[in-house]
């Protein structure tokens, strides 16, 4: 058992410059550059920590990967044990996880990419991490603090820690993280450690304001009047080519079928959940509208948006999910009742189990954390009929 949490050294970690983002599209988009970079650079390419939520959201982001790269994956032609991507959470066999730490504690290893769960934590050494990225922010900011903290602990070089949210991905962390995520007037640095000692009266700051963090960025002259550093690469910056906006006219009789279709697909998803969690008996940690990721914010923002949604990606684009069958489900729906988009139904279904797992961060103190969640979020798998209300 570990004991409390101990900082060891200087909790200021100075070579590490933090950002903090909105999500915008899906996973094949957040992570298409890293791609592109992982299929143009190979095993020089630099090793980036992908954190995530659920078990769920591993797989998925995985599976992002490993359909794009298919066998440009793996070092060694064909072989499973060479890839460049793993993923790693608790139920993942043990040999396989002494394998990916292992690898990771070379900084010469294979594995570029590791997509996790907190699993992947605390004691282990990781060699040639340049980058953490947070796809949906940490639990509370302590854990923040603590698994940013892993890049760039075998170099003076500069790394950068970007946090990923969205509103639904916000929903059961702690307050003092949501507020790291929202504030966007106080240096994120500062924000960190004043949580560990409010007495930090002064916190040192790395040289250049871009090197410590995208609030303190506003400020950087070192590259002229406007300061270029980027702490994302996005998929903008290597497109040049802007798409022309797509738009449909709607009339209200259809707004109002769209509404109707997608309550439905709220309540079938919500079911889903539901027969999932009793024929694997698995009790279920969230309401059935948080695991599938479609509840009234999503039906919002698809309704208000729908004169713009003529693929899955545009549907990535303007409403926020992440499971790229619920974005497929909604495009039915679309192309049902407009018949003026181009999608076809054609999705192959690789992972039935969208449902994979209900555990949020996904490690063995998933049990003990969520004995600290509120009552209300222990749904019973026949008290189905729950409106969460934001
Ligand atoms: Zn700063
Ligand atoms: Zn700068």
């Amino acid at each position: 058992m570990e004991e409390a949490v101990i900082v060891n050294g200087n909790p200021n970690q100075k070579n590490i410059a933090y950002s903090v983002q909105t999500v915008s599209g899906g996973a094949n988009n957040t992570f298409a550059p890293f791609i592109e970079e992982l299929r143009k650079n190979g095993t020089s390419s630099k090793r980036v920590i992908i954190y995530c939520q659920t078990i769920k959201v591993v797989s998925h982001v995985y599976g992002v990967f490993k359909g794009d790269l298919g066998g440009d994956m793996y070092v060694i032609q064909g072989d499973p044990k060479s890839s460049m991507v793993e993923m790693y959470h608790s139920r993942i066999d043990e040999l396989n996880q002494e394998n990916i730490v292992a690898d990771l504690a070379k900084s010469g290893g294979n594995i570029r990419i590791l997509i996790s769960t907190i699993a992947y934590g605390m004691g282990v050494n990781c060699q040639g991490v340049r980058t953490i990225i947070h796809y949906g922010p940490s639990r509370n900011i302590e854990a923040y603090h603590q698994e940013s903290g892993r890049a760039g602990r075998d170099t003076p070089a500069l790394c950068t820690a970007v946090m990923l949210y969205s509103n639904v991905m916000l929903k059961y962390c702690d307050d003092d993280i949501k507020e790291y995520a929202h504030n966007n007037t106080l240096c994120r640095r500062e924000a960190l450690l004043l949580h560990f000692d409010a007495n930090f009266s002064e916190v040192e700051k790395p040289g250049k304001p871009h090197e410590c963090c995208d609030v303190c960025q506003r400020s950087c002259k070192y590259n002229g009047d406007s300061c270029s550093f980027v702490y994302f690469p996005s998929l903008k910056s290597s497109s040049s080519s802007e798409p022309v906006l797509q738009e449909r006219e709607i009339s209200c009789n259809q707004l109002k079928k769209l509404h109707a279709k997608l309550v439905y697909l709220k309540t079938s998803f919500s079911k889903d959940v539901l027969d999932t969690a009793s024929v694997k008996n698995a009790p279920l940690f969230a309401s059935p509208e948080l695991l599938s990721g479609f509840g009234d914010t999503q039906i919002d923002q698809a309704l208000t948006n729908c004169q713009y949604l003529f693929s899955v990606a545009d549907v990535h684009k303007y409403v926020e999910i992440w499971d790229p069958s619920v974005a497929k489900e909604i495009m039915v729906a679309i192309q049902q009742l407009f018949s003026d988009t181009n999608f076809e139904d054609n999705f192959s279904e690789e992972e039935d189990s969208i449902f994979f797992s209900f555990v949020f961060w996904g490690s063995e103190q998933e049990e003990e954390l969520f004995h600290n969640l509120p009552e209300a979020f222990f749904l019973s798998v026949e008290n189905s009929d729950s409106d969460s209300d934001n």
